[in-house]
Order: C-alpha cells, then structure tokens, then sequence
C-alpha cells in the first residue's frame, strides 16, 4: 500500500508573525519556514506504518513555489522515499490545494492519504476534508491513532468529552491531531540520503487544476494589545473584580 502526504511549508512555529502595515497579510520576508508541525506528524505515522508493514512506499507533495523542496527533503530525511513539488507562486487556497492532492491521488492510487488537521498559517482546517469529497473517499480527521487491519483501517479520534474510533476502508483521508505522535529528529545521515532521493515537479496545467483563488482577504490584523495586570491585596478585593469588573463570576 502507498501512502501519499501532504506537507506545507509554513512560517516557523517559534516566530512571532508581524502583520503588514497596510493590512494586506503577513509579513513573511527573512522569516524562517518549517514544515507545518501537524505534517510532520503525518509523516512520521507513515513511515512508523511502513516499518510495521503496513505500507510499501511513501509519497510527500508539497504544492507552493521552489522552496518548497526543502520541504520535501525534510520530509524525505523523515522517511518518505520519494517527493512530488506541486510548482506554483500563486497564492493556494485549501480547494486548490485539495483539488492539486485529488489529481495526484488519482495518478498514484495511494491506499492512505494523511495530512495535518490544519496549517497553523490560515488555520483553515478544510484540505483533507475537501479532498475526502473530491476524491469521494471516507475520511476520518483528528486521528490520535492508526492502525492498519487488512483492508481497513482503524482510527481512533479526539472528540468532545473522550475517544471515538472509527474503521473506514481503504483508500481513505486521515488527518492527524497533535497527541498522534511525536515525530523523530532527523539525522544528518538521513538529511545526506534524503538528497538522493527522487523529487519530481510538476505543474498545476499538468494536473489540469485552475489554482486561481476563490476568496479575497479583506484585511489581516494583529490582536488587540493585553493591559498590564494588578496585584490585588486580598482574595475578597480578588473575588470582587472577578464578579463586578471582568463580570466572569
Ligand atoms: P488547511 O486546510 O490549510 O488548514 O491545511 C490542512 C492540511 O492540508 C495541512 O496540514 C497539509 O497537510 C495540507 N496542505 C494544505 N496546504 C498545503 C500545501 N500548499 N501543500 C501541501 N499540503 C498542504
């Protein structure tokens, strides 16, 4: 069984994002990039299925401009055996990207498609579940845990209040969750391999998907300032404000 990954190359998750002063985005200029952290959870599941034997090739496509590829290298130095950078400057929205995923997905025949919950840029949370419609497979999101049973597979999700699982049959989305697992560090052995492995490119006109954005961003603005705190004297002075000022009591 393939499994096919979805990794997006993100603002760090350690820096402080500046907004740009005409409120049109975010300023990503000199900002180092990662992987989007639930991606590299979804990696690292796949390759942990594939030393089980539950899977014979790993896949991760990366779709955005050139940088990209280091994207994909990371993801290759993981444990993905080959990369497919989707090669484009114009702005991606989840629909294109999860249209871009569908076009690949139908060329490869993956048995497991796994991407991160979200992208902690646009925080959108929509790729894997557009995917799962496009493609018209069943999907199961926020795994916490996945196990391969034949030609099911069993996930165990993070739902209000405990654990549901779930058994979907193959191909199927999966997107993952923070508590799913906690993605090895990669080795500069595995960085000087990762270099050699196969990384393809392609065009968006070559999977026949129109990118053009749907939406428009009206503005972007950072989050109102916090106050500073007081100190307050005694628990009575503390229950008082929280009752009549913060009105939170
Ligand atoms: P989102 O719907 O934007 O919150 O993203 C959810 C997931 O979709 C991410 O964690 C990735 O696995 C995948 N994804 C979104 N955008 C891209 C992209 N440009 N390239 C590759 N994967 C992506």
């Amino acid at each position: 069984m393939k499994i096919l990954v979805a990794v997006k190359r993100v603002v760090d998750f350690n820096v402080k994002v500046r907004v740009k002063s005409d409120g049109t985005g975010v300023d990503i200029a000199n900002v180092k990039m990662s992987m989007n952290p639930f991606d590299e959870i979804a990696v690292e599941e796949a390759v942990r299925l594939k030393e089980k034997g539950a899977a014979t090739e790993i896949i991760a496509v990366s779709c955005g401009d050139a940088k990209c590829q280091e994207t994909l290298r990371t993801a290759m130095a993981i444990g993905a055996d080959r990369g497919i950078l989707v090669e484009t400057t114009e702005e991606l929205q989840p629909l294109a990207v999860a249209k871009l995923l569908k076009a690949l997905v139908d060329k490869e025949q993956p048995g497991l498609i796994i991407l991160g919950k979200q992208a902690i840029d646009d925080d959108a949370n929509q790729t894997g579940q557009m995917l799962a419609a496009l493609a018209d497979l069943p999907q199961a999101t926020f795994a916490s845990k996945v196990e391969v049973a034949g030609d099911k597979v069993n996930v165990t999700r993070e739902v209000d209040g405990g654990l549901e699982t779930i058994s979907l049959s193959v191909p199927a989305v999966i997107t993952t969750d923070l508590r799913l697992n906690e993605p090895r560090y990669v080795t500069l052995p595995n960085i000087m391999k990762a270099k050699k492995k196969q990384l393809d490119i392609v065009k968006p006109e070559d999977l026949g998907v129109d990118v053009k954005p749907r939406l428009k961003t009206l503005k972007v603005s950072e989050p109102p300032k916090r106050g500073a705190g007081i100190k307050v004297p005694d628990v009575a002075t503390l229950v008082d404000k929280l009752k009549n000022e913060a009105k939170v009591i």
